[in-house]
């Protein structure tokens, strides 16, 4: 028997003794998390310097802050997401009662990426325990030092047969995934996620996938670009571009290309000085192949901004790329680095056009003043998310469902969506044996019911 089978098994039987399911535990095991968190937040810092020479701000902003948010929020509103929820009746149950009941699925396997790779593990696991589940937690052996801090640490805070660690890279992985589970909850790339789902499929098994993609950004030209490139450049180059929401590319008017530019330009200085290698908040590429990946994807364009590198750092510098064609394999792919590239399209009309003969993004940002324009982009597009006139921010809102569509993923999370999303909502009606003349109507015999017509 694998490593990995073992561990399934023992955190299936650990599921079977009923362990995870009172609220009282998940309570206990969710408040164990948020120790970890809070005494742990040196180790995590560290890791998270090693993997992608994150700053402590950073680190706090986009990985420990929502986590402990989420695990907060789960905390306060357990027993509320819980409870049974009472449901209409009709006619013929109106003396029952009608009620759905959340209940936790069984095993849930999470999988993560690389780039936020706390949050983005330790997020759908709040959700997991919340719901009383079971959970084999795959690090992304992407960002080693993040894992194996959190294998080390993780179960020193919380019940090491229901929520083991795994690590490892893909025969591991594979190898879990040839496990059966009630759940498999993954955040990657649509190419792993593909085998992710057909593994999942010989079980019959729900799986929850958070993936890429392009996320386009429009600028219209009547909107105060001063604030809309500083809000950009901050959702761009933050991890170094490495977020699966960073806006990937802009599209405007051509006449305000030279002027989105600028706006840029002038907050890149802001942000990270004259040089942003030396800048404490500037991240690097996580490794050499993503490094070569990106600076493939830059050859033959003349940086209008940027443009620079160093592979013995992994050092990109933030990149702005003018008039770049439709269909260049810049505009085919998810860039995942510090590349932003403009293309220009002549009014909102065509980049409503653009963004819809591709794939639906995981997220779209449209900077506009003009309300209805705004409502009009709206509607006539799709993306897992917009936000308006900012980017990024959706995400922080755990009221908000968050996910992808299409192409860059299917189920959302955060907040009680997690724990939605890792529940299942059981149908319950409960009758009494009594008033049985009320249903004598649908049994047979037929001649019974005519005869009493
Ligand atoms: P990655 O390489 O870390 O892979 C993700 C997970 O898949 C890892 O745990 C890894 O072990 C596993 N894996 C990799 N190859 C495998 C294989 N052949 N078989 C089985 N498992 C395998 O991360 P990545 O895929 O480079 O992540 C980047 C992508 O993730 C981007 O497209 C990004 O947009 C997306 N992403 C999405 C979200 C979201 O919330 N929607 C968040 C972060 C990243």
């Amino acid at each position: 028997m694998s490593r990995e089978q073992s561990l399934v098994q023992r955190a299936r039987k650990a599921f079977q003794t009923g362990k995870s399911k009172p609220l009282e535990y998940r309570l206990h095991q969710l408040r164990c998390l948020h120790r970890f968190i809070t005494e742990r937040r040196r180790d995590i810092a560290d890791a998270l310097k090693k993997d992608l020479c994150k700053s402590d701000n950073g680190t706090e902003l986009f990985e420990t802050m929502s986590l402990e948010g989420e695990i907060n929020l789960a905390v306060e509103r357990l027993a509320e997401w819980a409870a049974p929820k009472p449901v209409e009746k009709n006619l013929l149950t109106i003396a029952d009662e009608v009620y759905i009941q959340p209940e936790p699925l069984g095993v849930v396997l999470i999988i993560g990426a690389w780039n936020y790779p706390w949050a983005i593990t330790l997020q759908p696991l709040v959700g997991a325990i919340a719901a009383g589940n079971a959970a084999v937690i795959k690090p992304s052996e992407v960002s080693f030092h993040s894992a194996k801090v959190m294998e080390e640490l993780l179960p020193l805070y919380l019940d090491r047969d229901l929520y083991p660690v795994v690590t490892g890279g893909v025969s591991e992985t594979q190898e879990l995934l040839k496990q059966r589970f009630d759940h498999v909850f993954y955040t990657g790339s649509g190419s792993v996620g593909r085998l992710v789902m057909e593994a999942a499929s010989r079980h019959l098994t729900p799986v929850t996938l958070e993936l890429g993609g392009k996320s386009p950004c429009y600028i219209d030209k009547d909107c105060d670009l001063r604030v809309a490139c500083r809000r950009i450049t901050w959702g761009k180059f933050t991890n170094c571009g490495q977020t699966c929401i960073a806006p990937d590319y802009i599209l405007c008017e051509a006449s305000i290309q030279g002027k989105v530019v600028d706006g840029i330009r002038q907050t890149l200085l802001e942000f990270y000085g004259a040089d942003p290698k030396c800048s404490a908040d500037y991240g690097r590429i996580i490794n050499p192949r993503h490094f070569n990946r990106v600076m493939n994807l830059m050859e033959g364009y003349t940086a209008v901004l940027g443009g620079q590198s160093d592979a013995s750092q992994r050092y990109i510098a933030p990149t702005v790329l003018k008039d770049v064609p439709p269909h260049s394999r810049m505009m085919q792919e998810e860039i995942f680095g510090p590349v932003l590239p403009i293309v220009t399209v002549s009014d909102m009309d065509e980049a409503i056009r653009f963004v819809n003969e591709r794939e639906k993004p995981l997220a779209l940002y449209i900077f506009c003043s003009d309300k209805l324009a705004v409502k009009k982009m709206i509607e006539e597009t799709t993306s897992g998310g917009v936000t308006v006139n900012d980017v990024m921010m959706h995400y922080t809102l755990s009221s908000l469902p968050f996910g992808g569509v299409g192409q860059s993923g299917m189920g959302s999370y955060h907040g009680k969506h997690t724990f939605d999303r890792l529940s299942h909502m059981r149908a319950c009606l409960v009758r009494s044996l009594g008033m049985e003349s009320f249903n004598l109507a649908r049994y047979p015999p037929q001649d019974r019911q005519r005869a009493r017509r």
